[in-house]
């Protein structure tokens, strides 16, 4: 059977994690839009310009306009999923000034000391802004876990507290959206290979990728549990089909693209007499002395 072409359904409701936290596809599958390569960047370039409208839009409502809102996407997956590649593809279509990024790494002791939420609180994405986490607060369900960094009692709250936060983030004005890049084994150990073998590369390869990759069913464990616990109606998890790049920035750039849709923001109505002002450019430019036209 053809499978739907376009963008007439939905990416969210065809990418989005349900209840039971199954993925809904696999890594190489293209569920929904483009089937190819050429396709999918001639789709990006209509995105990219509406996305851009939009985020700029949002970015005036909450600079100028009083508005509350923000989004926030959380960015989730295996080393070489390309989490730095979707920020390079989709953010570099849109105007910096109105994007936040934050990296979540091994924390500091200074974070250690703290609650897991205290570093991510402080990056939350404030009015008008796109936030977007590589990685994330769920590193401390993941690899905190898989490592038995602390003991379970210490983590299995954690997923509750996760909920709470992203409803509280949510009640605030944030829109949180989660997409988790699903690559298969077979597509990391190629991307693994190539930062090898590529001296561009070699400096995003770390010889402990090896150890973690050596781990990779404890990890599709923990994912399955933050997929399932976590995908909530205020925060929904998306499952990203990650194998090919070319899908995985499309899918993510339509995901935002229906979700500021939704949001809908407006250009803030100009706080003062657009007429007038006119017209004293036009009769009394201050640095035109006497032009009249
Ligand atoms: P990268 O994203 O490749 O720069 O690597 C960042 C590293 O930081 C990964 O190995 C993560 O597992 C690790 N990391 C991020 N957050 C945490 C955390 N909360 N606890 C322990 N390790 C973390
Ligand atoms: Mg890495």
């Amino acid at each position: 059977m053809a499978k739907k072409q376009g963008t007439s359904t939905s990416v969210r409701d065809a990418l989005r994690v349900r209840a039971g936290g199954a993925i809904p596809h696999a890594p190489r599958d293209t569920p929904v839009g483009p089937s190819s390569k050429v396709e999918a960047a001639a789709g990006l370039v209509g995105t990219g310009a509406e996305l851009a409208g939009l985020q700029e839009a949002l970015w005036a409502e909450g600079t100028f306009g009083g508005g509350e809102r923000s989004v926030l996407l959380v960015l989730q997956g295996m080393d070489t999923s390309g989490k730095g590649g979707t920020i390079e593809h989709v953010f570099g279509l849109m105007n910096p000034q109105g994007v936040r990024v934050a990296s979540f790494k091994k924390p500091t002791p200074t974070e250690k000391r703290n609650h897991f939420l205290w570093r991510i609180r402080k990056q939350v994405p404030a009015a008008g802004l796109i936030g977007v986490f590589d990685r994330s607060h769920y590193e401390d369900v993941l690899v905190v876990r898989v490592d038995e960094l602390v003991p379970p009692a210490k983590w299995e709250p954690r997923y509750d507290e996760i909920n709470e936060f992203e409803a509280e983030l949510a009640a605030a004005g944030t829109t949180v959206v989660k997409c988790f890049l699903n690559i298969s084994a077979e597509e990391q150990r190629e991307r693994l290979l190539a930062r090898l073998e590529t001296p561009e590369k070699q400096w995003k390869y770390n010889p402990s990728d090896l150890d973690v990759r050596a781990k990779w069913g404890d990890y599709e464990q923990a994912y399955a549990d933050v997929l399932d616990r976590c995908s909530t109606e205020d925060a929904p998890w998306y499952a990203i089909p990650a194998d090919r790049k070319w899908y995985r920035n499309w899918a993510i750039a339509q995901i935002l693209l229906e979700t500021l849709r939704d949001l809908d923001p407006k250009l803030p109505e100009p706080a003062y007499d657009v007429a007038a002002e006119l017209k004293r450019l036009k009769k009394n430019d201050p640095l035109l002395a006497g032009a009249a036209e």
